[in-house]
């Protein structure tokens, strides 16, 4: 038997009937960070970002998710969504009328310009996703991510809403759920009071620009590994010069291109 899942009180839906459920909409909410979402599959919301830390933060209204149901903006009796590319070829295409309806909507419950809440297109055609983006976007007041399907979405739609085109990484995924979660997840624990322990997303990898040093926890021997000694040592500056040193050679050893930013960060000459 499955279980309807919780609904955590930052999760919202919109849906395109203007009916008595509107009213049960939150007030206009000025202050939480919100994340909207237009997907054929809101089901899929807020998934794995309803667990851990972002599902409690999530909750407790530390942080707000709408997602908004492309399926009432289709067309005709069957609601539809896509159609057949223009000049042929495979696949579906998302129709430019159903996704800009449900843009309006989305943009009519924005409270904020594009700068501090930006409108984008998950998309493998995009600029990749990085922690940079994940930082600015958690110092804006919220965002709204478009899911594709099928082929993706009527060009005429990016064009007329300027939407910006963001990508998860050289592959291509069935949808843009995935990519939105896994974008949420980076953007939403930078959020203050999200994380527990805030110096935990100061030190960890890209935070300075390196990949993070290797953690290790009991018990003290595994297998016949021990722990490396320094870290068990109380030496504090040992410790920090350890890490700082493992850090350095995993980035240079798996990423020589954040190695040699990180150099010319620090004024050394690449080596
Ligand atoms: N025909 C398109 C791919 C469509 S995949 C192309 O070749 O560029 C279907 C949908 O999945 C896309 O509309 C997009 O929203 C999403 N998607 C696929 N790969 C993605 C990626 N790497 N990053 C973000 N979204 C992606």
């Amino acid at each position: 038997m499955t279980q309807a899942p919780r609904k955590a009180a930052g999760l919202r839906s919109i849906t395109a009937s203007l009916t008595p459920r509107d009213l049960d909409r939150p007030a206009p909410l000025a202050k939480v960070w919100q994340a909207q979402i237009i997907t054929l599959f809101p089901q899929a919301f807020p998934g794995v970002l309803g667990l851990s830390l972002t599902g409690k933060a999530l909750a407790e209204r530390r942080w707000e998710l709408r997602s908004i149901d492309l399926r009432p903006f289709g067309v005709g009796k069957h609601r539809n969504v896509d159609d057949t590319p223009a000049g042929g070829g495979a696949g579906m295409v998302l129709r430019a009328d159903v996704l800009g309806a449900a843009i309006d909507a989305a943009l009519a419950d924005a409270p904020a310009g594009r700068a501090d809440w930006p409108l984008v297109y998950l998309s493998p055609r995009g600029r990749p996703f990085t922690q940079a983006t994940a930082r600015k976007w958690a110092q804006g007041r919220g965002v709204t991510l478009i899911c594709g399907r099928f082929e993706g979405i009527d060009q005429r739609v990016i064009d007329h809403y300027a939407i910006e085109e963001v990508s998860l990484g050289d592959f291509v995924l069935t949808g843009g759920e995935i990519a939105a979660q896994a974008m949420l997840d980076a953007t939403v624990r930078l959020l203050p009071d999200v994380l527990g322990n805030a110096a935990s997303t100061e030190e960890e990898s890209f935070a300075a620009g390196l990949l993070e040093h290797p953690q290790y926890t009991r018990p003290a021997q595994w297998q016949g590994h021990a722990i490396p000694p320094v870290l068990l040592s109380g030496n504090h500056a040992g410790i920090e010069r350890w890490r700082l040193d493992q850090a350095q050679a995993l980035t240079k050893a798996r990423r020589p291109d954040l190695w040699a930013a990180w150099q010319a960060g620090q004024g050394k000459p690449e080596d």
